[in-house]
């Protein structure tokens, strides 16, 4: 054994054999204490402190995310968007990054709002224009290149290993928002990235219960540990019941997410050529724009996400989206149930996203039930 790999599927459902140490209980216990004892020699004997920094709840999914990841080290986070933002608080004012348009809707904002407020430039480029991004780059001051892939909600493919290049060219990191595909389906790192994030809240967790974030390194660098103290300082942790309840939900991610390629692909397939739908964005369909790069960059599945484009417009997407039954309104995505949303409504003014796209979240329940709701939306 000593030479075999783990399968992703074996470090989730074991959990890297993390247990209850005192009980010898299968499943560690949950440890509430904010704050541990100091020794009479004045050293602290397990290394924790408090619990801003250390709490043992945080060991388990921190360790099988950098082991799914192919990662040195990871943090876990009170949210996907405060992982997200802590890449940006350790640079400096004056430093430039490039970002594609079409990313998550709120980091957007956000990095149009905060960021540049503290002096981060940022660039926007179009989608999947790598000599754009050859273009945006200035060599020495460019200190960040950040894709999302997948992208939330039209789901461009980014071709990681090109970004990755770039960024060593001109001395960037490449950040890698990799929530939609997971780690089941692609290992950024592997393509040549420094950091992945995810919002745990989606297919990590994946219960539609749990609010958390995650950064992976590739390297335990000076910019890694700037991270960490943003992270200690700040205080934007996982509460420690919320940590156990990640590592419960990762447990089964595997299994989840390749049911949800199999669902997204049936579904995707079953309404490409309906008569109400004006196009099926799935990266998993030969039609689709980056599918070939997504076959060569994604591991055995395109994911669950795809959006609908319904023919008519705005108020004829919101009208099937009213009438679905089964597939639930909602915002956010990655859990078992599957979810729709009517996303330009979600992003409201100066949204990129076309009036008439229904975005899916496909779950794990039985696909020709899913089928059966969209047909009987769109019909009446
Ligand atoms: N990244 C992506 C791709 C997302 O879809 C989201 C949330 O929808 C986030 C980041 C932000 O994560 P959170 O809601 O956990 O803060």
């Amino acid at each position: 054994m000593s030479d075999h790999k783990l399968a992703d599927a074996t470090i989730l459902a074991q959990g890297l054999a993390f247990m209850d140490e005192q009980h010898l209980g299968l499943i560690p216990g949950i440890f509430p204490s904010t704050t541990y004892e100091r020794s009479a020699d004045n050293s602290y004997p397990k290394g924790k402190i408090y619990t801003r920094d250390h709490n043992p709840n945080y060991e388990q999914p921190e360790q099988v995310l950098a082991a799914l990841e192919k990662g040195a080290d990871a943090m876990l986070f009170s949210s996907g968007m405060s992982a997200a933002t802590c890449v940006f608080m350790a640079l400096k004012p004056g430093d430039h990054v490039v970002v594609p348009n079409i990313i998550y809707w709120s980091f957007r904002n956000w990095l149009q709002t905060f960021a540049s407020d503290w002096g981060i430039e940022t660039t926007f480029i179009e989608n999947g224009n790598l000599a754009a991004l050859k273009a945006a780059v200035i060599p020495g001051k460019t200190k960040l290149l950040w894709i999302e892939t997948p992208a939330n909600p039209t789901w461009e493919i980014e071709d990681i290993a090109a970004w990755a290049k770039i960024a060593q060219q001109v001395g960037a990191r490449l950040a890698v928002d990799n929530t939609i595909a997971s780690p089941i389906l692609c290992n950024p790192i592997e393509l040549g990235a420094d950091i992945v994030m995810h919002s745990a809240t989606k297919y990590l967790n994946g219960h539609s219960d749990v609010l958390a974030g995650v950064l992976i390194c590739k390297e335990n660098d000076a910019h890694w540990q700037k991270m960490r103290s943003i992270r200690a300082s700040g205080g934007a942790v996982l509460g420690p019941f919320e940590a156990w309840l990640l590592m419960r939900g990762m447990r089964t991610l595997a299994i989840r997410v390749k049911q949800a390629c199999i669902n997204a692909m049936k579904f995707s397939q079953a309404f490409e050529q309906h008569p109400l739908v004006e196009q099926v964005l799935y990266p998993g369909l030969p039609s689709f724009n980056g599918h070939d790069l997504a076959k060569k960059q994604m591991k055995g599945g395109f994911g669950g996400m795809l959006s609908i484009r319904i023919k008519g417009g705005e108020a004829a997407a919101i009208k099937v989206a009213a009438h679905l039954k089964l597939i639930k309104r909602a915002t956010s995505l990655g859990g078992v149930e599957s979810l729709v949303e009517h996303r330009a409504s979600v992003e409201g003014e100066g949204t990129l996203c076309p009036s008439d796209l229904l975005r899916i979240s496909i779950g794990i329940e039985q696909v020709e039930d899913l089928i059966a709701d969209m047909q009987q939306a769109l019909e009446s």
